[in-house]
């Protein structure tokens, strides 16, 4: 149903308001919507709604809190949920994945955007000299543990092969056909029988694994192209990287990373890189290291030998620079392409499960990994991660690691950005009662700063007081508002575009 709602500006936060979509609402739905809308404390609740950003699934605080001068002790303000119209405060869900909520994801996705920008190009408190430092982007594969179909040959067909044996278990070992986007069978092995399940598990398992000792490898050889020791090397040079796994449809994940090259290890960070490390060569070395490490990965199931884990040959190493485009492989990315790239993945990651549902192979893959927890009696186990841990990853088919993760110096932190909103929120909020503009670009620093107020101290007392909202209208109605939220944002942004170039 599509209704047009007079009087609910805060709802909207704007005069406009032309009709929310509620399609696909349940009957009771439907009549808790319409009691909402008629409530005498719509406009609170639409109030609050719009606080979270009309958090799907928001969590409910009880309480109540008063805020210090730290010089004097004296109380400058108090609050109370008590004074709420509807008795709680309302937090923000905090979800990743868009299909639980829709705000809150895509805010993620925002930061996440942002957070990979600085690192490449500066801003939020991250100085812009880092732009210049040398810069890598890189994706690192997994091994080939059985031919899958493709779409991504050289030819654009599947596996051909002129001569096509069948394999011991009377399947083709060829495929020649040009497999479109939407065909079912890719990422499907050829054959079931012949492809390595165990190894891909135990590959999937010691992947963060194999990424950390990648970071070793590629510092030793920043501080061997600088003929230095490596215990040497925060003196002269650090390493910082943001990196995102994104499963590849055989279901293995893969790793993009931007890997930079900066200066000397100090307290602001971000410092010049040295001379002889350019884009170029750091390009080579994280190639060299990428194919130099190892792992050897303790048996599974009733086998005995150990596995030595490496990654795929398929691997790619290159320079990001200022002037190039994204679309032409021999030439360097440009920076602002490759953040956008990047936190792409980083939010797809986040937002898709990895449900096996009606796909054979994920299937598979999921039944392995349950096998290799279950074979681990405890005084087996490796003491590194034992195996028997891997039940509770099952679901992610055997990937323990995070999705998105970056050095510590690489950017600033979602926190940090977190932080900021909170406070331009409340600077918004003071210069809207005082009537005085404000310009947060120049108020940047401030709101990037490291360390929260401490010119005030709040003391509170606060009570979990359930998630969600009081009814499942009442959460349907604030998806179809976010949703309406975003429109609006873009057509402010559309207008903003269209607009003739004005700088005060
Ligand atoms: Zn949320
Ligand atoms: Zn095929
Ligand atoms: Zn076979």
């Amino acid at each position: 149903m599509t209704r047009s709602v007079a009087g609910t500006e805060a709802f909207w936060g704007h005069g406009d308001a032309t009709g929310l979509d509620l399609g696909g609402l349940s009957a009771s739905e439907e009549r808790q919507v319409m009691l909402r809308l008629r409530s005498r404390h719509f406009e609170q609740w639409a109030t609050a709604a719009a606080r979270v950003g009309h958090c799907t699934n928001p969590i409910r605080v009880r309480g109540a809190s008063t805020t210090f001068d730290a010089s004097t002790g004296q109380p400058v303000r108090s609050y109370s949920t008590d004074s709420e119209p509807l008795g709680v405060l309302h937090l923000r869900c905090g979800n990743r994945r868009a299909d639980v909520c829709p705000s809150c994801s895509r805010l993620y996705a925002s930061d996440m955007f942002h957070l990979i920008r600085c690192g490449v190009a500066g801003g939020k408190g991250v100085p812009g000299r880092v732009a210049d430092n040398p810069l890598v982007f890189a994706t690192m594969t997994a091994p080939s543990f059985g031919p899958v179909h493709t779409a991504a040959s050289a030819s654009g067909r599947c596996h051909p092969r002129s001569k096509s044996p069948e394999c011991a278990h009377g399947r083709r070992t060829a495929c020649f056909e040009l497999h479109d986007d939407a065909d079912p069978r890719l990422g499907q092995p050829l054959c079931w029988e012949c492809y390595d399940y165990a190894t891909h598990v135990v590959w999937q398992w010691w992947a963060p694994e194999l990424w950390r000792r990648f970071t070793i490898a590629l510092r030793r050889a920043v501080a061997r192209h600088l003929g230095i020791k490596p215990r040497d090397l925060n003196d002269v040079a650090t390493v910082q990287y943001a990196k995102v796994a994104e499963y590849q449809l055989r279901g293995v994940v893969h790793f993009h990373a931007l890997i930079r090259c900066d200066g000397p290890r100090s307290r602001d960070g971000f410092e010049e890189a040295p001379a002889p490390i350019t884009s170029q060569v750091l390009a080579e070395l994280v190639a060299a290291a990428a194919r130099e490490v190892h792992f050897d990965a303790p048996p599974v199931l009733d086998e005995n030998a150990t596995r030595n884990l490496r990654f795929g040959r398929q691997l790619d190493s290159r320079p990001v620079r200022a002037t190039q485009r994204l679309d032409d492989p021999e030439r360097p990315l440009r920076p602002e392409q490759v953040a956008g790239y990047l936190a792409k993945y980083a939010t797809k990651s986040a937002t898709t499960s990895v449900d096996g549902g009606t796909n054979p192979h994920l299937e598979r893959i999921k039944a392995v990994a349950e096998a290799v927890a279950a074979a681990v009696t405890p005084d087996e186990g490796c003491d590194q991660v034992p195996y028997e841990l891997m039940s509770h990853w099952v679901h992610m088919l055997g990937f323990r690691g995070h999705f998105a993760t970056k050095s510590r110096r690489y950017s600033v932190t979602l926190g940090a950005l977190r932080r900021a909103r909170h406070r331009a929120k409340k600077l918004l909020a003071q210069a809207e009662e005082t009537g005085s503009s404000l310009h947060l670009a120049a108020l940047e620093a401030e709101l990037m700063a490291d360390e929260e107020d401490t010119t005030t101290l709040v003391i509170g007392h606060w009570r979990f007081a359930g998630t969600g909202w009081q009814t499942a209208g009442d959460a349907a109605l604030a998806r179809a508002a976010a949703v309406r939220a975003r429109e609006y944002d873009q057509w402010k942004a559309e207008q903003r575009r269209n607009r003739p170039e004005q700088r005060s």
